[in-house]
């Protein structure tokens, strides 16, 4: 079975979020099943770099502002896995990130940029390349979302099925919106630009016109996919995805095992796993040292690795944080994002430098350290498509402190005393969404704390939960079945 994804990121070349785990773990996992996968990227210059011995598939015509094309092939440095990458330098050989400049403007150009990536991705499934023609193409979030659009012209032209499409859906707060004049440049019938379509209140959306024309639908938890048919998360596309509720499935993303693993980690200061926990200590005081906390194990040291954003919910943190101070505990914070959340923990950390320990930016190592290091791994998110913190958190026995929403709820099972005593309990779920919610989870993280034999024994049932792409790999294998060509 031939399977293209199309994304803007993989880890490890590029990442800004989970997006890239799941891009850069998926191909691997599905690979084991059977699949001849591949990957279709933007020539952003980390991938440029990244992948290796290209050689050229074909020139390609100037589209959408570009003033040169060529599509490459070659494989993602030490990996196994295979990629087309779009060399536009006009386009995509810019600093900053995938999708904004260094100054964190969007980019004016990104519907020409990723109607690129889109409509490359459809010519793929029409034989661009004459060695490897795909039978399904999976796109992920609003990046890929044209590629079911320009398949669909395709398919209108030739008049048969050339390809099965699913859009994955990472988080659908982020929606690829333009103002409507953009709708010309990007060569597609008139009426798309319509409800039934590409249209989204009075907008061009790269997303809807993913979630429209692709035969399935996938989004990173099974709850998640629930919430999303709701007015209150569905960010105005509620409507459309209860439409399509059929074609509409939650699949709960994995854990790289060759990434975040304690057992053979090579950056945390010592490695360990369920059957001895030694090195987990050892990490404990490693990271207080590292981060210039007082070094204690009396109490727990909480951790948040996010992007500081609203979704993220840390200004229940922020609020709830002098309860957790002053109880003993401590905070090890690494994220960047909104300036106001920025500066409220940078100033507490000022204020109480035994307690609290801020990182601002990005740093891979940093996060495994934190992750390895601490005892609470904290998820207050508003909203949650699936959530990879609170699995990795899992993995290294440090226990998730989550909001109950999306793929948090699926994946925390609450400490309570039913589930201590059933032996299901992994982490602290929150119900309502307020301080005092977030403050009770928190307290209920301490009286655990202070039970080492339960703390244990948590930790323990946390660690051994399947966390694996297996499960994974299979379900969207399935997927793919349905919509072979
Ligand atoms: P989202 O995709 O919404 O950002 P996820 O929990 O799905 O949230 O994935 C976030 C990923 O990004 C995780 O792999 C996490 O470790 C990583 N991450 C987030 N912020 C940072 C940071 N500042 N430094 C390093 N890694 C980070």
């Amino acid at each position: 079975m031939r399977v293209l994804h199309v994304c803007s990121e993989l880890f490890p070349l590029l990442k800004t979020g989970g997006l890239a785990d799941v891009a850069g773990a998926l191909p691997p996992a599905l690979a084991k099943l059977g699949c001849d996968g591949r990957v279709l990227v933007p020539g952003f210059p980390a991938f440029m770099q990244g992948i290796k011995d290209t050689q050229l598939v074909v020139e390609l015509p100037n589209k959408f502002g570009a003033s040169s094309v060529r599509l490459l092939q070659g494989k993602i440095s030490n990996t196994e896995i295979e990629a087309y990458i779009i060399d536009a330098p006009g386009l995509f050989d810019r600093l900053g990130n995938p999708y904004s400049d260094t100054n964190n403007q969007p980019y004016p150009d990104n519907y020409r940029r990723f109607a690129l990536l889109g409509w490359v991705a459809a010519n793929l499934a029409t034989g661009l390349d004459s060695t490897w023609t795909p039978q399904v193409v999976h796109g992920h979030d609003w990046h890929a979302g044209l590629a079911a659009a320009y398949i669909k012209v395709a398919e209108m032209h030739t008049g048969r099925k050339l390809a099965g499409t699913i859009l994955t859906v990472h988080n659908l707060a982020y929606q690829g919106l333009f103002p409507a004049h953009v709708f010309g440049e990007l060569e597609l019938p008139d009426y798309f630009f319509n409800v039934n379509g590409l249209e989204f209140f009075g907008q061009v959306s790269f997303l809807k016109a993913g979630l429209y024309f692709s035969d399935k639908l996938t989004t990173v938890s099974p709850t998640y996919a629930h919430e999303i048919q709701g007015i209150e998360q569905g960010c105005g596309l509620s409507g459309l995805l209860g439409a399509k509720s059929q074609d509409l499935v939650g699949i709960l993303n994995g854990v790289d095992p060759a990434v975040w693993n304690p057992e053979i980690d090579p950056i945390i200061a010592s490695k360990f796993s369920s059957r001895s926990m030694v090195g987990k200590a050892k990490c404990k005081t490693a990271l207080q040292e590292y981060t210039g906390l007082k070094v204690q194990n009396e109490f727990p040291l909480f951790t948040i690795v996010s992007r500081l954003t609203e979704q993220k919910g840390l200004h229940l943190v922020v609020d709830g944080i002098l309860d957790i101070i002053n109880r003993g505990g401590q905070i090890a914070i690494l994220g960047s994002g909104e300036t106001a959340i920025e500066n409220a923990f940078e100033a507490l950390a000022i204020k109480y430098p035994e307690s609290v320990a801020v990182q601002l930016g990005y740093d891979e190592n940093h996060a495994h350290r934190l992750v390895a290091g601490s005892d609470v791994i904290m998820v207050p998110s508003r909203f949650e498509p699936c959530g990879l913190t609170q699995l990795y958190g899992m993995i290294y026995g440090t226990l998730p402190l989550v909001h109950k929403v999306g793929g948090l709820a699926d994946t925390v099972t609450d400490c309570s005393l039913e589930n201590l005593a059933d032996e299901t309990a992994t982490g602290f779920v929150f119900e309502n969404f307020d301080v005092a919610g977030f403050n009770s989870a928190a307290r209920r993280a301490f009286a655990l704390f202070a039970r080492k034999t339960e703390w244990k024994k948590v930790q323990k049932f946390a660690m051994l939960q399947d966390l694996s792409w297996d499960a994974a790999a299979q379900k969207y294998f399935d997927l793919y079945q349905q919509v072979i060509v």
